[in-house]
């Protein structure tokens, strides 16, 4: 099936870009959220979108102006439901919000419907019976500033229906994105299945005093040709999300090593406003990183 109205739910980070993206390739969308000052934000994200659009991508004003002039704001459910052949739901990462926006989504929406959710951490199983069609739902996961990092892992839950798979496959490709199909449900879906653990193995190199930063780095790099090692990935990431992560762990295994790195994430990078690129200075101090300069893969 051809989709034609997209409607997207949640206008925050994400749900603003994979909004401006679906317009900005020609789809009318539906933006909905729960209030007018939510869709406030949204607008200015918007605006900023186009900017971005246009620096990044080399796209013209009147490009830009069809995109937003392609979007229709909406409070309403109901109304914003009533003729979308796709709901993609970018709404806060909370399991309650999502099961009760589902139920209520379920019963307005039209039966052809088909729901997407963009959740970076919960597996769509867990909402596929509130949705009252697990047939037509399944995971769209976008990644943050999707009109450069033009992923789309898209992936199945038990009862997805293939053709379902299928044409979300599709659409993914209609909107600009490398469409990555998942035929089974995974915590993480492929780049945080791989990203998570790899990353994890390096801080633990650094805190059991293995090696250091820089020489992780290095190995790393001229070991496989990567541009970046593992800790100047962190400092993309983020220190803040890699601690989190970690102290999940921690929580959950109880392990000493885990629980030393989390404390080490903390006092020698967060409590010192290391937080990664966004701050300045994680592992690598910014603009000009260590593992930037010519001679760093030298001895
Ligand atoms: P956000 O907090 O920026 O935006 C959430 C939006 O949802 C807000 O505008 C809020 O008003 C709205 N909202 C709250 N309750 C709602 C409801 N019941 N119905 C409709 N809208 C509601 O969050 P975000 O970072 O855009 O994340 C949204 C989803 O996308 C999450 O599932 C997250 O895991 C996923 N995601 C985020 C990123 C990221 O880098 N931020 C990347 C990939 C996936």
């Amino acid at each position: 099936m051809d989709y034609k109205n997209i409607t997207v739910a949640g206008s925050g980070v994400l749900g603003s870009q994979i909004a401006f993206q679906t317009a900005f390739k020609g789809f009318d969308v539906t933006v909905y959220d729960i209030n007018d000052e939510a869709i406030a934000k949204s607008q200015e994200r918007m605006m900023k979108l186009k900017d971005n659009y246009m620096k990044d991508l080399q796209a013209s004003q009147a490009d830009v102006d069809a995109a937003y002039g392609r979007l229709t704001f909406q409070t309403d459910l109901a109304e914003a439901a009533a003729q979308a052949d796709l709901v993609i739901e970018a709404i806060p990462e909370v399991v309650a919000i999502k099961t009760e926006f589902y139920q209520k989504l379920g019963e307005v929406a039209p039966d052809h419907t088909v729901f997407v959710t963009n959740s970076s951490t919960l597996l769509p199983s867990q909402f596929a019976e509130a949705t009252g069609r697990p047939e037509k739902f399944l995971a769209l996961h976008f990644a943050n500033t999707i009109w450069i990092n033009n992923t789309a892992e898209v992936m199945k839950h038990p009862g997805t229906d293939m053709k379902v798979f299928d044409d979300v496959i599709g659409f993914a490709k209609a909107i600009g994105m490398v469409a990555l199909p998942l035929y089974k449900e995974q915590p993480g879906y492929i780049l945080n299945s791989l990203l998570v653990p790899f990353l994890e193995a390096a801080e633990l190199l650094l805190v059991k005093e293995v090696a250091d930063v820089q020489t992780v780095d290095k190995t790393w790099m001229i070991g496989t040709g990567a541009p970046l090692g593992p800790f100047a990935i962190l400092d993309v990431v983020g220190i803040r999300t890699a601690h989190n992560i970690v102290q999940a762990k921690a929580a959950a295994t109880g392990r000493e090593d885990f629980v030393k790195l989390a404390e080490m994430l903390q006092t020698e990078y967060l409590d010192k406003g290391k937080i990664g690129r966004e701050s300045g200075e994680g592992f690598y101090k910014y603009p000009n990183p260590a593992f930037a300069d010519p001679d760093f893969l030298k001895n």
